[in-house]
């Protein structure tokens, strides 16, 4: 973090394009869930931020390297993950879908031997896709961004993305051609995460932001924002 008029700037970082949670609209504003909560929090608890939209990733490296204090990017809690990072409390709940080309004859996992499936570097959905692979027969390709990994499905380069849940819904609402074929239950619920031990207190302020935005009705009203009532 940095020091600016003697108070403290967060540096936060977060993934690219991960609608709902984080993406840049139709102004080239970054918006959606992660990031209203975000706001709101820190407007609640008084705290400023610096926001650096890294890719998901590029911002936990960042986080490792100890150039950004915390990471909100839609980041499942796992136990893995918690031997390195402290997480909020879990603030949405979510799972890995595998998605495929709508017209394209993929039905289930089976169908998936002998392809190729992407994932993005460094998710659950990475890990699922690798847990899998040598039971079904398929090689995983990995991607920094969400959008590329879309691509690699839809123009038939990658039969399978593996994505979370929520992310793949969302964008099959607004007309992408992708079908869910298959969700597991690795996706797990997101947090906000700090490397271990160093930053409790930014951990406690957004805890204790999310309750106070839970208490309020403003949780549900930037969730209702972006996933209607
Ligand atoms: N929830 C997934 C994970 O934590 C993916 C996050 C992301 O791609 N932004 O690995």
């Amino acid at each position: 973090g940095s020091e600016a008029s003697g108070e403290k700037v967060y540096i936060i970082g977060t993934d690219t394009t991960f609608a709902p949670f984080e993406f840049q609209n139709d102004e080239g504003d970054f918006v959606g869930i992660d990031l209203d909560l975000l706001d709101a929090i820190a407007e609640d608890q008084g705290f400023e931020y610096d926001l650096r939209s890294l890719g998901f990733n590029a911002a936990v490296t960042a986080l490792e390297a100890g150039q950004v204090d915390g990471v909100i990017a839609g980041m499942s809690i796992n136990e893995e993950r918690l031997l390195k990072y402290d997480f909020s409390d879990a603030y949405y709940t979510s799972s890995v879908g595998v998605a495929v080309k709508a017209d394209s004859g993929y039905s289930s996992l089976a169908d998936l031997a002998g392809t190729q499936v992407v994932a993005k570097t460094g998710t659950v959905g990475a890990s699922f896709a690798e847990s899998i692979k040598d039971e079904y027969g398929f090689e995983v390709k990995y991607v920094e961004d969400s959008s590329t990994m879309y691509q690699d499905a839809l123009t038939g380069n990658s039969s399978a993305v593996f994505e979370d849940y929520p992310v793949i819904q969302y964008e099959i609402t607004r007309g992408m051609e992708l079908k869910v074929i298959t969700q597991s239950e690795e996706g797990g619920e997101y947090g906000f995460a700090t490397l271990k031990d160093k930053q409790p207190e930014l951990v406690e302020m957004f805890n204790k932001g999310l309750q106070n935005l839970r208490d309020s009705g403003e949780y549900d009203e930037i969730i209702a924002r972006y996933l209607g009532e």
